[in-house]
């Protein structure tokens, strides 16, 4: 019998859409199911996107005019170091876009839904519910879910794609294998969206403000679309665990206790619930088997210190559907497109993801002498060579591997540099 569709898709955020309109360009019949009803925020995610993103949504046609509507470009980023101490670091050009968007996620996933629904072949059902997956002869053949009407239904395709998140209904009925499990360095965010938070500065420019604190916890203000701006808390995961208050009194109390983060944030209102996630973990998982595949964070997670989620997500959408076409195509087995959808996707993300878990740890895990830290900060922070590195290390023009080569020798550059500024200073101010 013929598969009622070519690939259903479970899960239609970025993964899942970006994926949709793909396979929708090939020409698949694709079904694309989501359990939330658009716009709606995601359960959790802070929205930091760059322009090596935006240009893989390009690819797909999607609209940026649509997706960061009333949303301000942030060309600027600051560090406060305490003590009235900020520095500044220009947002760096990526292939003509010079900055980023603290994306509205639920205006964000609404338009590249909209976008995946423009292709004739692919159709799309929200407010529906995967419950199972159908496996038959050790192959998938579709899914069991229910809609709102709650009625069982039974949807079959030759291929299943669980794009469903960090807690995939799919990679859990398949027991999809586990691999570089990372839990040493767990963190833990609560975050909001406020409106009438006082700007960074007086040029009142759209900014994202990152605020150290001693302790292990780290504060990033970023302005987002109509008006409102992200406040988000992200830390060691024990700063968050067994302590006298929970949920929304802790992020308010946490806020309160960094007093120019409080000083922005009190005469403003909180406009969102406080949402946030416990020890996020940091994981891959097998790319797929037979009749079925994984993307986004079903695939890979990692710990949002960074804000490379959705460019994983995206990324790895679209190099699934790369797999997908050259097997279709018959020009690879689909045992040998699942082994280089799984390499392509390891040679691009897996360096990234060791310099996040190393920057965990060294960020939020160890306590140089506050002096000390302010000190290396503010020289690294201050040193142009270093930030114009960074800033293209960020927006994905430097591969990882080779920021790992380099670290060392721009660090000890860096302080060297940093210390003879100072000395420079000292001799002429005397
Ligand atoms: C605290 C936090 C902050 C973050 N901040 C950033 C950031 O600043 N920048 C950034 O780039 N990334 C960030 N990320 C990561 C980013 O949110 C994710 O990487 C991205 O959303 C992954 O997209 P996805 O499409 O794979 O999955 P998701 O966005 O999780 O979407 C999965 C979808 O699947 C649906 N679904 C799940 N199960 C079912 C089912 N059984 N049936 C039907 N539908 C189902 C869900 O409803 C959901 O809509 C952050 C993550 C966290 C946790």
């Amino acid at each position: 019998m013929r598969p009622d569709y070519d690939v259903i898709i479970i899960g239609g955020r970025p993964a899942g859409s970006t994926l949709a309109a793909r396979l929708g360009k090939q020409g698949l019949r694709v079904l694309l199911l989501e359990r939330a009803g658009f716009p709606e925020l995601p359960a959790v995610s802070c929205p930091m996107i760059n322009a090596s993103t935006m240009e893989m949504l390009d690819e797909i046609g999607a609209d940026e005019a649509l997706y960061a509507r009333g949303t301000p470009k942030i060309r600027r980023v600051v560090q406060a170091l305490g003590a009235g101490l900020t520095l500044p670091f220009d947002w760096p050009e990526y292939h003509g876009r010079d900055y980023a968007y603290a994306i509205d996620r639920a205006r964000f996933d609404a338009a590249l839904w909209d976008n995946a629904m423009r292709f004739p072949t692919v159709e799309g059902r929200q407010n529906f519910n995967v419950t199972d997956v159908i496996v038959e002869d050790g192959r998938v053949r579709g899914v069991v879910g229910q809609g709102a009407d709650k009625q069982p239904v039974r949807l079959t395709a030759t291929l299943t794609v669980g794009a469903d998140g960090r807690y995939s209904t799919v990679a859990r009925k398949l027991n999809a294998e586990e691999r570089h499990r990372h839990d040493e360095h767990p963190t833990s965010t609560l975050y909001a969206y406020w409106r009438g938070v006082q700007s960074f500065d007086q040029t009142g420019d759209p900014m994202a403000a990152a605020y150290a604190s001693p302790d292990g916890l780290g504060y990033l203000l970023m302005d987002s679309a109509d008006g409102t701006t992200a406040v988000i808390v992200e830390g060691r995961a024990d700063r968050f665990e067994n302590q006298p208050d929970s949920g929304e009194a802790l992020y308010l109390r946490m806020l309160r206790e960094q007093p120019e983060v409080w000083a922005r944030v009190q005469g403003g209102e909180r406009v969102t619930s406080v949402r946030g996630m416990k020890r996020i973990g940091n994981l891959y998982r097998q790319p797929g088997g037979a009749g079925w595949a994984l993307t986004g964070d079903a695939m890979v997670q990692q710990d949002p210190l960074d804000g490379q989620g959705i460019y994983n997500a995206v990324f790895t959408a679209k190099s699934l559907a790369w797999a997908i076409r050259e097997w279709r195509a018959g020009r690879m087995a689909w045992d040998e497109a699942l082994e280089w959808y799984d390499d392509t996707v390891m040679a691009r993300t897996y360096s990234m993801y060791r310099q996040m878990l190393d920057r965990v740890q060294s960020s939020l895990y160890t306590q140089l002498p506050e002096e000390t830290a302010r000190i290396v900060a503010q020289w690294a922070l201050d040193d142009p060579t270093l930030k114009a590195v960074m800033g293209r290390f960020i927006t994905r023009q430097i591969p990882a591997e080779v920021m790992r080569v380099l670290t060392p020798a721009l660090l000890v550059n860096t302080v060297v540099r940093g210390g003879l500024r100072q000395l420079r200073q000292r001799i002429g101010a005397r």
